[in-house]
C-alpha cells in the first residue's frame, strides 16, 4: 500500500518501509518530536498521583499465596 511520508511527503509503502507511514525513522522521531513539543503539551493533567497510589495498591497480590 502505496502513502506519502507525513513529515516530507516522500512516497512510501508500507511493504518496503518499516517506520511506514514514515519513510524512515528520522522522519518517525520528527513526528515524535512534534508530539513532544510545546504545540502538543497537554494543559491539566487528567489525574492526580494519588490515582496511582491506588493503582499500586490494586495490582499488588494481597494474597500472594498461591498453594491450596
Ligand atoms: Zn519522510
Amino acid at each position: 500500500m502505496l502513502a506519502s511520508c507525513p513529515i516530507c511527503k516522500k512516497p512510501t509503502d508500507t511493504e518496503t518501509h518499516a517506520d511506514f507511514p514514515f519513510c524512515s525513522e528520522r522522519c518517525r522521531l520528527l513526528d515524535l518530536g512534534n508530539w513532544a513539543s510545546e504545540k502538543y503539551v497537554i494543559s491539566e493533567p487528567a489525574f492526580d498521583e494519588s490515582m496511582f497510589e491506588d493503582l499500586e495498591r490494586d495490582i499488588t497480590p494481597s494474597d500472594a499465596d498461591e498453594q491450596g
